[in-house]
């Protein structure tokens, strides 16, 4: 698993670099100071704590952290957000705010090197890719037994300036376990699928998210957790939907750091609502069209509610026939395409078809953003072939982005 998400990281980002060497085995530089703003978000300080302590591991050197008001003219400082050297480039003025958010700038200034990024998650990112190209670092397994220092660093880098920018808005895992935390953020992800069983997520349990500032999913198969006891959710009973939203309301209150509400139908055969009325549906309609009589209903009444969340959707097994004639509510909603990504593989060239027609008639019915929720499990052979022939799964993922899916989320269980 780590090597496929490894490789599905490397993907993940593009580089724009200028000047960029690569010389190994060299007394590796230290800086004299950390310099973060005055007033640092959160995620500003945990990046400077990292940059601290891989910088301190690998050189015995321990960098004090200041603040900029308290920095003066340090000289040989690594300047790390917010902070007077953070010009963000023109790049960015032309890409959507998610994206933008998670790009980042590592350059030089002078003896200096600044580390930011469109926010403070994307300066964290800047911090773990300075770290792998400055000082060796890498990051092959969740835990620190993974970590390892390499001799494959430049002292010299940045020699001017390095540009990355995130090919996919939404890169995560579904159902990621707490100890994958921080390991998350290095390797570029943002996005975390969490079951709504697991529970209250301003609990404990799960601080690291608000650590790595990571959007954050909450869903899954859950429609019996928003069906009223002993009733189906029906479009023509509007009791039943305002239970769901009332039960929407409860969880968006709970959660405030959660920014989609995923509302899937349960795994199997879920039995929609028989009543008389919706008897006289079209005997042809698909699952999918009986599911967006729902969720379109739950999404415009959820964005009078709250504006800035988002409601996920799912496209999965029976569900993932486009409909016909239907729109999608689209001003806040999100689908989540299920399906392996050796669907995406030339390889077998019907499946193929079928693969991205299907995505291309959900993006002509409304939908703006699609995740690909890839569900195959580490012992399967897609991840074999992913970790042996890398250039394999590189193809079929810059595939999704030209087919228009805005990210990628693998499922992975806890070993
Ligand atoms: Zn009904």
């Amino acid at each position: 698993m780590p090597s496929k998400a490894l490789q599905i990281s490397a993907v993940l980002f593009a580089t724009f670099t200028v000047i960029d060497v690569h010389i190994g085995a060299m007394r590796r530089w230290t800086p004299n100071a950390i310099v973060i703003p005055d007033n640092a978000h959160r995620t500003e300080r945990v990046a400077a704590d990292e940059l601290a302590h891989y910088i301190a591991l690998a050189t015995n050197v321990n960098v004090h952290i200041v603040t900029e008001s308290q920095a003066g003219n340090a000289r040989k400082a690594i300047w790390l957000g917010r902070t007077k050297c953070a010009q963000l480039p023109r790049e960015f003025e032309r890409l959507p705010h998610e994206v933008m958010r998670d790009a980042f700038v590592i350059k030089r200034v002078g003896n200096d090197v600044a580390l930011y990024g469109g926010s403070p998650r994307g300066t964290l990112f800047a911090v773990y890719r300075y770290l792998e190209r400055a000082f060796g670092w890498r990051w092959l397994q969740p835990d620190a037994g993974g970590e390892s220092l390499t001799d494959e660093y430049d002292p010299q880098f940045p020699r001017y300036r390095m540009i990355e920018i995130p090919h996919f808005a939404i890169r995560g895992l579904v159902r990621p376990w707490a100890g994958v935390q921080r390991w998350y953020a290095k390797l570029g992800l943002n996005y975390a699928l969490i079951p709504v069983k697991w529970g209250n997520l301003s609990g404990k349990r799960l601080e690291w998210i608000l650590d790595a500032s990571l959007s954050v999913e909450l869903g899954e198969h859950c429609f019996s957790v928003y069906s009223p006891k002993g009733k189906m959710l029906c479009p023509h009973d509007i009791s039943t939907l305002e239970h769901a939203l009332r039960k929407l309301n409860e969880l968006v209150r709970a959660n405030p750091m959660v920014e989609t509400f995923g509302i899937w139908p349960e795994d199997g055969i879920f039995v929609f609502c028989q009543c008389e009325q919706c008897g006289k549906f079209h005997p042809l309609e698909t699952l999918d069209e009986r599911y967006l009589r729902i969720i379109n209903w739950l999404a415009e009444k959820a964005l009078g509610h709250h504006p800035k969340i988002r409601i996920g959707f799912l496209a999965y097994n029976q569900y993932r026939q486009p409909p016909r004639g239907a729109k999608v509510f689209a001003k806040n909603t999100v689908l989540a395409y299920a399906a392996p990504i050796g669907f995406a593989s030339i390889t077998d060239r019907k499946r193929y078809q079928r693969f991205v027609h299907g995505l291309r008639k959900w993006l002509k019915c409304g939908v703006k953003r699609i995740w690909v929720y890839e569900y195959f499990n580490c012992s399967d052979d897609i991840v074999r072939m992913s970790a042996l022939f890398p250039h394999v799964i590189g193809r079929e993922i810059r595939m999704l982005l030209r087919t228009g899916a805005s990210g990628l989320m693998s499922q992975i269980d806890n070993p």
